[in-house]
């Protein structure tokens, strides 16, 4: 693999991170307190068309690679979690189900309204009663004539309310993963309704919480891939959905780090800095280690899902372990900040607050386990 950017991902990676620290970084604590939707943020996103990145041209989008997708999403993850995965989600499981699945009149339909950010994505897989064993959901989508009725209620769904389109897997049929089919719901269908956002730990500002089905009624031209396919569509999102939240986990591990190696350059006790201690020396060596190796396995899946290959596993691998060291690269850079750092006048606890539900969403790090475990151990 070649591990260095091509110019035009340098430049994609460039513009992201100007917009980022000049629009994105002022605003991300307030956005974090208020809890509020950054409206504004997502339209200057739609604005430089990072609405749009994987999306072909012919569609409106601009049709670049994972590995750009991957530097767009670290970028604004470095200066805000909550801006990351509303972006994040849009655009892989949001998105790219249309693309995968999708006939030529629905990519249509949808795409070029997606990719100028007119219809934010959403994807609605998991439920109160059904959330690692996807397989097992219930909401149902009982067929009449050329439509289906959509009875059930979703949870935890991320850009709830605000996304104008929600990806749903629904069953239509037995028990088990065969029996689930996907359907794309447009916001403003009668039945359709959400819940309250549910108060978070982290990711403030970017809306989660229940999407209800009271008697949807969606045109059978809108389901997406044959009846009964709807749990591999969810599997094929969710695979490159991972390089999205690894490079999500890896923006909020380096920006914790930035702020950590700041202020040990600035923080005196006994007398100099506290960056001259080796105790913290040896930490931020070993975070900025851990992140740089975070950042390849993201580009590593991000380049075989590129190149059409089998990146199952790697998309796991690298979301598992971009993650987990988002996770404790963000507690010892709290850490790093003593006291203040368990201040919320200071930006570094929002990172770790937000960086643990990184290990939990797009499949849970024990999951990501097993789906390594089942590529490995297959035998072909
Ligand atoms: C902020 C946030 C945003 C989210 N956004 C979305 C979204 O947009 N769309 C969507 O569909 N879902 C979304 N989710 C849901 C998320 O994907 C689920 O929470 C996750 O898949 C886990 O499901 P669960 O919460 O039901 O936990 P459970 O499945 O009940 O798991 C509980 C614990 O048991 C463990 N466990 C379960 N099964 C096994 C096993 N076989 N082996 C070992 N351990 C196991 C889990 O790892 C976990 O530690 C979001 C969640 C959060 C927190």
């Amino acid at each position: 693999m070649n591990v260095e950017l091509s110019e035009d991902q340098i430049m994609i990676r460039d513009a992201v991170r100007d917009f980022a620290r000049s629009a994105v970084q002022p605003r991300a604590a307030e956005i974090d307190r208020s809890g509020e939707f950054p409206a504004d943020l997502v339209k200057q996103a739609a604005s430089l068309d990072l609405l749009g990145i994987v999306i072909p041209e012919q569609y409106g989008g601009t049709g670049l690679d994972h590995v750009s997708f991957a530097l767009f999403i670290e970028e604004i993850a470095a200066v805000s979690g909550a801006l990351a995965v509303i972006l994040d989600v849009h655009t892989s499981v949001g998105s790219e189900p249309i693309l995968d699945w999708g006939t030529d009149e629905q990519k249509a339909r949808w795409l070029p309204r997606m990719a100028s950010g007119e219809l934010l994505g959403a994807f609605a897989l998991t439920e109160p009663d059904s959330g690692s064993d996807a397989a097992s959901l219930q909401t149902a989508a009982e067929r009449r004539g050329s439509e289906y009725v959509l009875n059930g209620t979703k949870t935890f769904i991320t850009n709830m309310g605000e996304a104008g389109l929600y990806i749903v897997m629904a069953r239509t049929g037995g028990p088990g993963a065969r029996g689930i089919s996907a359907f794309v719901v447009e916001n403003g269908t009668e039945g359709l309704r959400f819940g309250s956002p549910m108060h978070k730990m982290g990711l403030n500002g970017s809306p989660t919480g229940e999407v209800i089905f009271e008697d949807v009624v969606v045109p059978a031209k809108h389901m997406l891939g044959p009846e009964g396919s709807g749990f591999k569509v969810a599997m094929k999102a969710l695979d490159s959905g991972r390089i999205g939240i690894s490079a999500q986990a890896v923006g909020l591990g380096r920006g914790a780090l930035d702020l950590a190696v700041a202020y040990a350059q600035e923080r005196v006790q006994f007398g100099r800095p506290i960056a001259q201690f080796e105790g913290l020396q040896f930490m931020i060596a070993d975070m900025a280690t851990a992140v740089d190796a975070a950042r390849l396995m993201t580009w590593q899946a991000a380049a075989a899902c590129d190149r059409g290959e089998d990146f199952t596993h790697l998309a796991a691998m690298a979301k598992l372990f971009s993650t987990d060291t988002a996770m404790w690269v963000t507690i010892d850079a709290v850490q790093i900040f003593g006291g203040y750092g368990y201040i919320k006048e200071f930006p570094v606890e929002r990172f770790m607050r937000d960086a643990k539900a990184t290990q939990i969403y797009e499949g849970t790090n024990q999951i990501q386990r097993i789906v390594i475990a089942r590529e490995l151990l297959r035998g072909d």
